[in-house]
C-alpha cells in the first residue's frame, strides 16, 4: 500500500490577516477583531498584535492594557466565511478528500495525486502560491503521512510555514516538543506527566508502558504512540458532529410566554455563535421543554437548507415553541433548550439561509 499524503493547512492569523488584506490602513498594525459585545474577548490578533502578547480568547480589557495603540475591528463572519469557501475550493482542486477544522484549518488526503505523480511539496507550496495570490494571505502548510505529524508540520515554523515531515524524520522533530504539544495531552495530562518527570514527546515514547498505565490506565498506550507520531485517523470529507445545543434549568417555572420566547431567542443566538465559531451549518432546529410536571418534550423542525444564523433558528425554535403552548390553556416551563443537529461544514451557496 501506498504512503498517505497528508497536508495540514492553516491559515495565519486568519481573521485579522483578512481584515488587514479588505483595508490597507490596518496593514502593520496590531489589528485585534472582537472585543465588543457580550463576552468582550479577542476573537484573533494580527502578527503585529501578538508581539505585545496579545491572544485569541484574551479579555479584550486586557488586550487593550497590552497593546493601547492596538486597534479593534468588529468581527465580520461572513466576509470570512466566503473567504473560507474559495480557499477550501482551492484546497478541492487536489482533493475531495478536505476535513475542515475550522474556517481557516484543514486537512487534505492528497494521496490520488500523489501516486498520479504529483510530489507532496509541489502541491503544499501550490496551495500556499494560490492563496496568497488571490487573496494575499498567508498560509502554514504541514506536510506528512497523517494527520498527527501533518499538524506538528505546520504549527512548526509559523507563520507562512512549509515543513515536510518525512517518515524517518519524525523522532527528530517531535522528540524536544513539550508534552502539551501532542495532540490529545491535555493540560492535565501534561501536569501528570511533568509530575512524573516527563517533559517532552521523546521521554514520553521512550517511557516504559507500565508506567503509563499507572498515570493514564487505558489510554497509555494511545498517548505513547501519539508521543511517536503514529496516528491512523482518516481524513474524513465531513466531520461527523451530530449536534450543538444550548439548554437552561430555570431556578422557577416560567408561565409567560413573551419570558419563555426571549430566552429561547438568546440560547438560538448563542447556538447560533457556536456554528460559526466551529464553522458549521445547521439543517435541523429541536427544542426542548420540560414542563413543571417534569415530563420533557422535544420537537424538531428541518429547514429546507443550511444555517448559522441566530434569528433563523430562534425564530422556527419559537414557532414550535408557540406550537406546543397553542394546545395548553396553561403551562409552566421548567427547563428551556435549544439545538441544532444536521450539520455540515460547507454546504452549497444554494443551500443557505441567511
Ligand atoms: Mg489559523
Amino acid at each position: 500500500m501506498q504512503t498517505p499524503a497528508i497536508i495540514h493547512v492553516d491559515m495565519d492569523a486568519f481573521y485579522a490577516s483578512v481584515e488587514q488584506r479588505d483595508n490597507p490602513e490596518l496593514r502593520g498594525r496590531p489589528v485585534m477583531v472582537g472585543g465588543s459585545g457580550r463576552r468582550g474577548v479577542v476573537a484573533a490578533a494580527s502578527y503585529e498584535a501578538r508581539q505585545f502578547g496579545v491572544r485569541s480568547a484574551m479579555p479584550a480589557a486586557r488586550a487593550r492594557r497590552l497593546c493601547p495603540e492596538g486597534v479593534f475591528v468588529a468581527p465580520r463572519f461572513e466576509r470570512y466565511r466566503e473567504v473560507s469557501r474559495e480557499i477550501f475550493a482551492i484546497f478541492r482542486s487536489w482533493t475531495p478528500l478536505v476535513e475542515g477544522l475550522s474556517l481557516d484549518e484543514a486537512f487534505l488526503d492528497v494521496s490520488d495525486a500523489v501516486e498520479n505523480g504529483h510530489d507532496l511539496d509541489d502541491i503544499g507550496l501550490d496551495i500556499k502560491r494560490r492563496i496568497a495570490g488571490k487573496f494575499g494571505l498567508t498560509a502554514s502548510v504541514g506536510m506528512a503521512h497523517n494527520k498527527l505529524v501533518a499538524k506538528i508540520a505546520s504549527d512548526y515554523d509559523k507563520p507562512d510555514g512549509f515543513v515536510r515531515i518525512r517518515p524517518d524524520e519524525v523522532h527528530r522533530y517531535l522528540d524536544p516538543l513539550p508534552v502539551q504539544r501532542i495532540w490529545g495531552v491535555g493540560p492535565r495530562s501534561a501536569e501528570r506527566l511533568n509530575d512524573a518527570g516527563i517533559y517532552t514527546a521523546g521521554q514520553l515514547r521512550k517511557t516504559g508502558i507500565d508506567v503509563l498505565q499507572r498515570l493514564f490506565g487505558d489510554h497509555a498506550g494511545d498517548l505513547r504512540r501519539r508521543a511517536a507520531g503514529i496516528d491512523e485517523r482518516r481524513v474524513k470529507a465531513e466531520r461527523e458532529r451530530r449536534s450543538i445545543s444550548q439548554e437552561t434549568t430555570l431556578g422557577e417555572d416560567l408561565h409567560d410566554l413573551e419570558v419563555i420566547e426571549n430566552l429561547v431567542r438568546e440560547q438560538s443566538a448563542s447556538v447560533a455563535d457556536k456554528l460559526v465559531e466551529k464553522g458549521l451549518f445547521a439543517r435541523t432546529v429541536v427544542l426542548k421543554l420540560r414542563s413543571g410536571g417534569f415530563s420533557t418534550i422535544t420537537r424538531s423542525h428541518s429547514l429546507d437548507g443550511y444555517t448559522c444564523s441566530g434569528k433563523v433558528i430562534g425564530e422556527q425554535a419559537c414557532a414550535m415553541l408557540r406550537r406546543w403552548v397553542d394546545w395548553r390553556t396553561e403551562f409552566s416551563i421548567r427547563l428551556v433548550g435549544v439545538g441544532v443537529s444536521g450539520l455540515a461544514e460547507h454546504p452549497d451557496e444554494t443551500e443557505l439561509i441567511r
